[in-house]
């Protein structure tokens, strides 16, 4: 799959005002800040397919993107905005939760944590949710151009054994968008999700 072509489909307020549920989808999430919108132009080779600079604690809209005519990725809003109310967090938390849950198209799930913090709460709520619907995960240590190579090999083995404990299919992998490190087996793995 060429990655080059995807193109911005549709915003949506929150999951039930996302298209039908239909094609094969790839939904990307991960805290604010993780490196997600960086992440997602340097997957698809765009300066500006998904924004960089979001202000903490507004509301955020889910992305749709399209790689081509029925493979789409999603670009779930960044969580663990301290600022953000109580009640809007677990609003939205629910929502994720029934998003992995229920959406059928859905094959497969990215979760983006910065490598210097990987693994915090909602990072593992995802996760559960995931692997309880049996969707397989892929992890990525991003920003790992900020760790040295033995720091970076540690924070790898260590997030890799806290993935083994969800018991489901999670993989582990590091990530730079400034450097380019990852993104080819990144893109191997959404396509072998795209097409079984
Ligand atoms: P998002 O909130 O998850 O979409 O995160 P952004 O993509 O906006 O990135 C958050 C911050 O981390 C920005 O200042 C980026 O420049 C920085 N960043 C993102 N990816 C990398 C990376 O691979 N290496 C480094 N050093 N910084 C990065």
């Amino acid at each position: 799959l060429n990655y080059r072509n995807t193109r911005f489909i549709t915003s949506a307020p929150d999951i039930r005002h996302l298209p039908t549920d239909s094609g094969v989808e790839i939904a990307f999430a991960g805290r604010s800040n993780a490196g997600k919108s960086s992440a997602l132009n340097r997957l698809t080779d765009q300066k500006s397919l998904a924004r960089t600079s979001k202000t903490p604690g507004r509301t955020q809209l889910i992305n749709m993107f399209e790689v081509v005519p029925g493979c789409n990725l999603i670009d779930l809003p960044g969580y663990g905005f301290a600022q953000v109310p109580l009640e809007m967090k677990k609003k939205w938390q629910k929502a994720l939760g029934e998003y992995l849950q229920k959406r059928e198209c859905l094959q497969g799930l990215v979760v983006l944590m910065d490598i210097r913090h990987p693994m915090k709460d909602l990072d593992q709520q995802m996760i559960h949710w995931a692997v309880e619907s049996r969707l397989p995960v892929l992890v990525l240590l991003t920003k790992a151009d900020k760790l040295k190579s033995g720091a970076r090999k540690q924070q790898l083995m260590k997030t890799r054994k806290d993935a083994l404990t969800f018991g489901g299919d999670v993989q582990v992998e590091f990530f730079s968008s400034l450097k380019g490190l990852g993104v080819d087996q990144v893109r191997a793995k959404l396509t072998e999700w795209f097409a079984p």
